[in-house]
């Protein structure tokens, strides 16, 4: 249940409320839109709730869901804002490099981009690589070539947070902070990132249920960050021909579950550039608002993710083809 206190209710009310509640249930509060937020996973009878009515502006039922924040019983939709581009909305084009290599690379690879009206430039600067020998990302020099050419092009950044550590380095460069599949179960970490004021793209674990990732973004939202993006990458199957099973169940089902946004990246959702294409169109018709795409521009010698990074040569009319799906769709 999810209950919305009333402005101006003093702390010793609200107190008292709690320790009267929590006769019945935890208890458990947040902010949101500058309004104290009860919360419980019980929801409590209309008897209790009338005998509050003097504080309680409105309350909803959440039917014992273990996301309440996250699910549709709190809220319908929700539009993630960033500077002029609104998540949730219209299809969002989220692409760049796997890694930021060089000025030269970023650039070049932006510069494609934007020509093309993508809006969301991606890239990794802390990267977490499966192998210790294998390139780690350009690190501060990386997060800074992002932000110099996304200023430059009137583009945003998004870029991964490897740890908790990070948080105040990447903080000042990321317009969004995505949080990799790796750390989706780091519980200690998203409730930092419920703290902060940028949006969050959660990417789903590789070994994630729907309901364990939307649980994660509960985290989140119960810091008091409502603005969490999230983002189905592909689980682990039993196939070895693909790197990763990307799940287009997740997408609908999502959806009908929860109000957060959700996009889809089809790049780790397969590790196959010759996938990415089809699999995008897939979860364009299956609903996502938004994908996550690798390009560079030249793949073979990419230092991070090569064979699963489209062409950049090849991404106008990639682009083309997923926009004119989603025009004819709507
Ligand atoms: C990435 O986007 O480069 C990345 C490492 O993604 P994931 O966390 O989905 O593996
Ligand atoms: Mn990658």
């Amino acid at each position: 249940m999810i209950v919305t206190l009333k402005q101006g209710v003093s702390e010793q009310e609200i107190s008292e409320v709690i320790s009267f509640l929590s006769l019945e249930t935890a208890i458990h509060t947040t902010v949101i839109d500058d309004k104290k937020v009860l919360i419980t996973l019980k929801d409590l009878g209309k008897e209790i709730t009338d005998k509050l009515s003097n504080i309680i502006e409105s309350s909803v039922l959440t039917h014992g869901v273990e996301y309440p924040l996250v699910s549709k019983h709190h809220k319908e939709k929700t539009i993630v804002k960033v500077k002029d581009v609104s998540i949730g909305e219209d299809l969002v084009m989220m692409a760049g490099p796997c890694s930021v290599e060089s000025v030269e690379q970023f650039n070049e690879i932006a510069e494609g981009l934007s020509k093309v009206g993508v809006k969301i430039l991606r890239g990794g600067a802390f990267k977490p690589r499966t192998s210790p020998y294998r390139f780690q990302g350009l690190g501060l020099e990386g997060l800074k070539i992002m932000k110099e050419t996304a200023e430059r092009l009137n583009m945003l950044v998004v870029t991964e947070v490897l740890d908790s550590t990070l948080i105040d380095t990447v903080y000042p460069y990321a317009d969004i902070l995505q949080i990799g599949s790796r750390n989706m179960q780091n519980y200690h970490f998203l409730k930092l990132l419920g703290k902060l004021d940028k949006p969050i793209l959660l990417k789903r674990g590789m070994y994630s249920t729907i309901e364990e990732w939307l649980m994660a973004a509960e985290y989140i939202l119960l810091g008091g960050n409502q603005n969490v993006i999230l983002c189905e990458r592909g689980i682990r199957t039993f196939d070895t021909i693909v790197r990763n099973t990307l799940d287009i169940n997740a997408i609908p089902l999502v959806k009908s579950m929860s109000h957060l946004p959700i996009i889809v990246d089809p790049s780790h959702g397969s590790g196959r550039r010759d996938l990415v294409t089809k699999l995008s169109l897939a979860a364009v018709a299956a609903g996502a608002d938004g994908l996550l795409v690798e390009v560079h521009n030249n793949p073979t010698q990419a230092l991070s993710d090569g064979i699963q990074s489209m062409y950049l040569s090849d991404f106008e009319n990639f682009n083309a083809r997923v926009q004119s799906l989603y025009i004819n769709l709507k």
